[in-house]
């Protein structure tokens, strides 16, 4: 599967799908776009200019504020913050407590919305509970982030990271199951490596970076490239 990214081509206009389950508790503010299929959990908060496709599930006492825009099936935990210039890809996990922070050189009395930064997460990626993200940074696909990480900087794809501040753990297939580089004789290490679970292959470009390989009936590139 490749990043789709049509879910972006919507605008925000007042939409709040028939088939959404919207607890009459949460606060869904408008113009907002509720795709089909959503849960908004009690004391969930919506603002204004959100973008929530199709299947997401935003949980109790969460916040979403304007302008972030979510693909499909995005599961936004209890209690989570996800702030101003977030876009979170299809299948996202974030929380509970998870936190995208505040721009840097924020101050009280001045106003935030210039110093924003986009902050991007990839399809797939994990967030765990208690996460902190800083704005601007990107995510990629189907990375994991450990409960309690700090996230100071970019992620590359399917890496597992951990810790204040983030370091690298290992890699991970988008099924879930660990990838390993490591040649069983302990000669040179491998480039290309196949999951365990489920036999999709993987090859290492660099040190901090990995690339999937496409299906059969994918175009052109037989390594998935996503810039
Ligand atoms: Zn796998």
């Amino acid at each position: 599967m490749v990043d789709s990214t049509d879910w972006l081509a919507g605008e925000f206009g007042h939409h709040h799908a028939e088939s959404a389950s919207i607890d009459e508790r949460a606060l869904v503010e408008n113009p907002s776009h509720v795709g089909e299929r959503c849960t908004i959990l009690p004391f969930a908060r919506v603002m204004g200019y959100v973008r929530l496709g199709n299947n997401c599930w935003v949980g109790h006492h969460s916040t979403m504020a304007s302008g972030v825009i979510a693909g499909e099936n995005v599961k936004v935990l209890d209690y989570s913050l996800i702030t101003a210039g977030t876009i979170l890809g299809n299948e996202v996990n974030c929380g509970p407590f998870a936190v995208f922070s505040n721009p840097k050189r924020v101050r009280a009395n001045h106003a935030v919305v210039s110093r924003i930064s986009p902050t991007l997460v990839r399809d797939l990626a994990t967030i765990s509970s208690h996460v902190v993200i800083a704005n601007g940074v990107s995510l990629g696909r189907a990375c994991f982030i450990e409960p309690h990480s700090i996230v100071d900087r970019s992620i590359p794809d399917y890496a597992v990271m951990s810790g204040n501040p983030i370091t690298f753990k290992n890699w991970r297939c988008e099924c879930g199951y660990p990838l390993s580089f490591e040649s069983k004789t302990g000669a040179t290490p491998l480039t290309e490596t196949e999951c365990g679970q489920c036999g999709e292959r993987y090859r290492q470009v660099s040190e901090y970076s990995i690339q999937k390989r496409h299906t059969p009936n994918a175009p052109l590139n037989e390594w998935c490239h996503l810039a």
